[in-house]
């Protein structure tokens, strides 16, 4: 590939940018507050569904932070350490 290329590739493109960690996926994190309103949003993020509260945001932030080692997120250079 030549500097300038035009990148096509969504799987490649994807590696620019911050992915996520598949600790949730796998059932590695621990339990969400509101399982019953956890969901995946369009860009593969950890969101809520069935319009939630403020409150319920909070504790849906928290709880990704928290959910596992990685706070739900890996750079691909911290993947590599
Ligand atoms: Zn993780």
């Amino acid at each position: 590939m030549q500097p300038g290329d035009k990148i096509a590739d969504e799987s490649i493109m994807s590696l620019d940018a911050f992915v996520h960690c598949t600790c949730i996926r796998d059932g590695r994190a621990k339990p969400h507050p509101f399982p019953e309103k956890f969901m995946w949003d369009e860009a593969g993020a950890p969101s809520l569904s069935s319009d939630p509260s403020d409150e319920e945001w909070e504790a849906h932030d928290r709880w990704v932070q928290k959910s596992c080692e990685h706070e739900g997120y890996l750079a691909p250079r911290v993947w590599a350490t």
